[in-house]
C-alpha cells in the first residue's frame, strides 16, 4: 500500500499500486484483481485514476509505428504526449490537439477525451483517434474506431477508463514547418471585451484567455487572450530560430521543493499577483514569436506547481455553459466568484466549437476553469456554482471534479443513464473497472 493523489493532491488515499509492461501481464493481472482503475500521468485533479487498486499504465509506453506521408503513429497508451512531441517535432510533427500539459498519457487523452486551445477548429482529441485497442474485464481485446465496434468506440472516448484498459491507440499528427508559434496578445478590460474577442477569433487555430477572477465591478471578467498559428518558416525572423526552426532550446526548469503554507497562498497574494500579470500586458494588440512550450506549457516549466496550495491540497472547478447562455451566465457565475473572493490565479476562458460525443466534457459555448485551494468555504460555494451551472443548462469536466455529486452528474450529462447502463452490461454484473469519481457520481457500485 501506498499514498497517492491525482494532481489536486485532493483527496490523498492508501491504495495497492502496480504496473504492468506487456498485455499478458495486464491480462494477468485483470483476472488476479477485484475492481481496479488505470492512472496515467495522475494529471486530472481529483480522483478520476483512484481507487484501492490501481493499475499505472506509464511502464506500457512504446511508439509502435510511424507513417510519414500521412503522419499515422501508432503507440502505446502509457507514452506521454511530451514524448511523442519529443521525437516528432524535429521531424515537423505536431499533435492534433493537446491540453495546457504535456504531461499526460495518450490513454488519458482518450478517457478524458481532452481538448485544447483549438477545440473551436479541431474538436476534441477523441475526434483524431483513428483506432484503439482495450482490454475488457474478461482479459479479451477489442479493437474499436468509429467504423468498428463504434459503440464501444464511442463510449470509451470521455469514458473515464471505465470501459477498459487501453492498451494502444492510433491517430494522426500534423504537419508543422517550425516549432514556433505566431503569437498575438490582447487585453481585454472587461467580460463583454474579452467574448466580442472570442467572437471575432474565430479563425485563429488556437485561443484562450487567461481572466482575472478577482477583479468586480466594470473590471469584472478583465482578461488577457492569446491566440496563435503554427509559424511558417518565413515568418521567423530571429536568426537562431531560423537557424534550427524546429529544434527550439530547452527553456529553464523550475522546480517547487516542498509544500507551501497555506499563509503563502491567501486572497492578498492571490489579488497582487493577478494584478501584476494584468498589467504587465500593455492595453492592445502584442505580436511576437514564442515557441511551442511557451504558447501551450507555461505551467510545465515549474515542476511540481501543485504544490504552491500547500497540503491540503486544491481543485478546479472547470464548467462549460451553452453559448446562448454565455454572456448572461458567465457574467452571473463570474459575480459570484469575485465577490466570494475565494478564487485563485490561473482561472482559463474558452470558447468551444461544437462537439459530437457520448460523455466528453466540452460542448458550443463557454468554458471557465478555476483552481480553489480547498476549503469548507470553497465547497460551500461550488454546491451554490453547481445550481448556477446546471440551469444554465452546463455541466463540469470530470477530469478536474472530486466534489460533485451523483445528482449534479446525472442531471447534467444527457447520457449518463445510457453510460451507467452500458458499464453493467460491459460488466456483466462483476465491476471491474470502478474508481473514487465513478462511484461518487453514481455510474458504478
Ligand atoms: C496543468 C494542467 C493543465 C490541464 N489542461 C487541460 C486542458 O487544457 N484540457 C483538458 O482537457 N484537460 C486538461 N488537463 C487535464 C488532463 O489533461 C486530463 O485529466 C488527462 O486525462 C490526464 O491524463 P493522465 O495521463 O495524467 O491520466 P490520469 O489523470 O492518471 O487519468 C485520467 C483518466 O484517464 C483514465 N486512464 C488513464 N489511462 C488509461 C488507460 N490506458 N486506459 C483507460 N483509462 C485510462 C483514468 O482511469 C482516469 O479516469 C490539465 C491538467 C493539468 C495538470
Amino acid at each position: 500500500m501506498r499514498k497517492i493523489s491525482d494532481w489536486g493532491n485532493y483527496p490523498v488515499i492508501e491504495a495497492e499500486v502496480g504496473g504492468f509492461d506487456s498485455a499478458e501481464q495486464l491480462r494477468e493481472k485483470l483476472e488476479r484483481a477485484g475492481p481496479v482503475i488505470a492512472f496515467g500521468n495522475g494529471r486530472s485533479y481529483g480522483d478520476a485514476s483512484l481507487q484501492s487498486n490501481i493499475l499505472l499504465t506509464r511502464r506500457f509506453n512504446k511508439l509502435l509505428s510511424f507513417d510519414e506521408t500521412s503522419g499515422t503513429l501508432s503507440c502505446q497508451s502509457g507514452v506521454l504526449l511530451s514524448e511523442i512531441l519529443d521525437v516528432f517535432v524535429p521531424r515537423g510533427w505536431f499533435l492534433p490537439v493537446t491540453p495546457g500539459t504535456k504531461l499526460i498519457t495518450v490513454g488519458g487523452a482518450i478517457a478524458a477525451d481532452v481538448h485544447g486551445k483549438n477545440h473551436h477548429v479541431d474538436g476534441s482529441f477523441g475526434k483524431h483517434i483513428l483506432s484503439m485497442d482495450v482490454m475488457r474485464n474478461d482479459g479479451s481485446v477489442i479493437t474499436s474506431s468509429p467504423g468498428e465496434n463504434p459503440d464501444f468506440f464511442k463510449i470509451t472516448v470521455g469514458g473515464m477508463g471505465l470501459t477498459g484498459i487501453i492498451l494502444n491507440a492510433t491517430f494522426r499528427l500534423k504537419k508543422i514547418e517550425t516549432a514556433y508559434i505566431r503569437k498575438e496578445t490582447v487585453r481585454a478590460a472587461n467580460l463583454d471585451e474579452i467574448m466580442d474577442s472570442f467572437e471575432t477569433s474565430n479563425d485563429w487555430t488556437y485561443s484562450v484567455a487567461w481572466i482575472d477572477c478577482l477583479a468586480k465591478g466594470k473590471q469584472l471578467g478583465r482578461s488577457i487572450m492569446m491566440r496563435g498559428e503554427h509559424a511558417t518558416k518565413a515568418e521567423l525572423l530571429n536568426p537562431t530560430h531560423k537557424q534550427a526552426p524546429l529544434n527550439p532550446r530547452k527553456g529553464l526548469q523550475l522546480d517547487i521543493p516542498i509544500n507551501f503554507s497555506n499563509f503563502a497562498l491567501n486572497h492578498w497574494t492571490m489579488q497582487a499577483f493577478n494584478f501584476a500579470y494584468y498589467n504587465k500586458c500593455r492595453p492592445g494588440t502584442h505580436k511576437s514569436i514564442v515557441d511551442y512550450n511557451a504558447f501551450f506549457y507555461p505551467l510545465d516549466a515549474i515542476n511540481n506547481w501543485n504544490r504552491i496550495y500547500g497540503k491540503r491540497g486544491f481543485t478546479q472547478y472547470q464548467f462549460v455553459i451553452p453559448k446562448a447562455a454565455g454572456r448572461e451566465g458567465m457574467r452571473t457565475i463570474l459575480k459570484r466568484i469575485a465577490d466570494s473572493g475565494l478564487g485563485s490565479f490561473l482561472a482559463v476562458l474558452k470558447l468551444f466549437g461544437e462537439q459530437e460525443s457520448f460523455m466528453s466534457f466540452p460542448m458550443a459555448g463557454y468554458t471557465l476553469a478555476l483552481d480553489f485551494p480547498v476549503s469548507l468555504k470553497a465547497m460551500d460555494l461550488f454546491k451554490e456554482l453547481d445550481v448556477m451551472v446546471s440551469d444554465y443548462g452546463g455541466r463540469l469536466y470530470l477530469a478536474k471534479d472530486s466534489r460533485m455529486d451523483a445528482e449534479m452528474f446525472s442531471k447534467t450529462y444527457p447520457n449518463a443513464d445510457k453510460f451507467r447502463q452500458a458499464i453493467a452490461m460491459l460488466n456483466d454484473g462483476d465491476t471491474k473497472f470502478s474508481s473514487l469519481l465513478s462511484k461518487r457520481i453514481g455510474l458504478t457500485d
